[in-house]
């Protein structure tokens, strides 16, 4: 196996640092701050179905491997054993329509589903739920970790197998010869490499962009909100309402910012939706999801931690009552169809990044694929759909065309 230095010490890198680390590569890991010190952090640490087929192999790899990580490790992931469930809600019919095709999918995959949208089914299975819904299903599926101990205990284990992994070194470069690339250049000089893997997340194309990498990838700034209910254990499940059709979505396709928005022309739009956690110290509860195209260091729209609440509290109102404990935003690496780039993008330098929503959901079956690719394997699921270079053709046109 070759030498390997990993740009990042996310759920990604960590990830990628073990699976490499196993094979007997000697490997390197560099983070510039410390471990999950952004959204691999501090995420909602939910392991769910993913919105896209094509990542259905790459999640289920991961959630098995996080069991046997979650097993071994010295400290408390927070992997749930069994599924807590997540009860899909629908207010209008167009949420009706949305949470259909997720129950379809569900099914599709092998999940059992429970329509529970009588007030008395609502009643008994989640009782803080308000019982005005065109439509509620319990979908059988959905785990909780805490994400930051889960990529501390990815990397641990990675360092276990003689992974080296360096804190607070700041990769400024690629170090390149020729067309091949050659390790990274830090702080405290080069170090070279036979492979590189750029695990950076939203600033992954910041390292490539002067490599002549191009991946269209731009960071979406995520909040969340923790209450404090009166009442203990308010929620038992995982409860969700579909996000509305918004700026960032054209039909089920992202619609990709323009220029102008990138660069801050107008308001960002924002996907808000519900996405309500029940955390498992019974007392609190972790109110996501927001999608933003992050312009800006400084939040743009500080107004979104009010829309969170009233959307949780048109779904359970007794969150009106809740003390607010911490709101929090962090940054995912987005793309344009949601699939994350894994693969070879010149020689000596590998890509794994823009997983978007799904970093802890895919995490560690990136890093099998990665492992599989860098060693000559079999990959253990079609690669194709995470291709890095699945957006240069159409890219040639459109410049072509401008
Ligand atoms: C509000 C919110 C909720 C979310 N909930 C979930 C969820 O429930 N489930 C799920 O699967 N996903 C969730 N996500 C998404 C998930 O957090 C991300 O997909 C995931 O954390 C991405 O991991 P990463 O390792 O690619 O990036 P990051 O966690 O951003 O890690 C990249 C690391 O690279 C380092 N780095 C960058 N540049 C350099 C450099 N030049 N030199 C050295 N180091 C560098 C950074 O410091 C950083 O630590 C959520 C995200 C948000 C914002």
């Amino acid at each position: 196996m070759p030498d390997v230095a990993i740009v990042g010490g996310g759920v990604i890198g960590a990830s990628c640092a073990l699976e490499l680390a196993r094979r007997g590569a000697s490997v390197s890991l560099f983070e510039r701050d410390h471990l999950a010190a952004h959204a691999s952090g501090r995420n909602q640490g939910l392991w769910v179905l993913p919105d896209d087929d094509a990542n259905v192999p790459m999640a289920r790899a991961s959630l098995e491997e996080y069991r046997r990580v979650a097993a071994d490790a010295p400290l408390d992931v927070g992997l749930d054993a069994d599924p807590v469930g997540t009860v899909l809600t629908a207010m209008n019919a167009r949420e009706v329509r949305a949470a259909e095709e997720a129950v379809a999918r569900a099914t599709r995959h092998g999940f059992a589903v429970d329509d529970i949208s009588n007030p008395r089914d609502i009643r008994d299975h989640e009782p803080g739920l308000t019982r005005n819904v065109a439509g509620a299903w319990l979908v059988h599926a959905g785990h909780r970790l805490d994400p930051g101990a889960l990529t501390v205990a990815l990397a641990l284990a990675a360092a276990e197998r003689g992974a080296e992994i360096h804190h607070h070194v700041h990769v400024r470069g690629l170090a390149t010869s020729a067309d091949t690339v050659r390790g990274v250049v830090t702080d405290d000089g080069v170090v070279d490499a036979d492979m590189t893997i750029v695990a950076a997340g939203p600033w992954s194309s910041a390292l490539l962009e002067p490599a002549g990498v191009h991946l269209p990838i731009v960071g979406a700034r995520g909040w969340l909100v923790r209450v404090a209910p009166t009442q203990k254990r308010l929620l038992t499940h995982l409860v969700e309402a579909p996000a509305p059709h918004s700026a960032l979505r054209d039909g089920s396709a992202l619609r990709w910012p323009t220029g102008a928005e990138v660069i801050g022309e107008g308001e960002p739009g924002s996907d808000i939706g519900a996405l309500l956690h029940p955390h498992r110290d019974g007392r609190t509860i972790v109110i996501g999801s927001t999608r933003q195209i992050w312009l800006t260091p400084e939040p743009a729209e500080e107004s979104i931690v009010g829309r969170l609440l009233d959307a949780a509290i048109e779904l359970v109102p007794a969150i009106a009552e809740a003390d607010v404990q911490s709101a929090w935003w962090g940054l995912r690496p987005l793309s344009p169809d949601d699939r994350p780039f894994v693969g070879t993008v010149r020689e000596g330098l590998h890509v794994a990044t823009g997983h978007g929503s799904e970093g802890v959901i895919l995490g560690s079956g990136t890093a099998q694929l990665v492992a599989a690719q860098i060693a000559g394997e079999e990959p253990p699921f079609d690669a194709a759909p995470f291709s890095p270079l699945r957006f240069e053709a159409s890219e040639r046109r459109t410049g072509e065309r401008d």
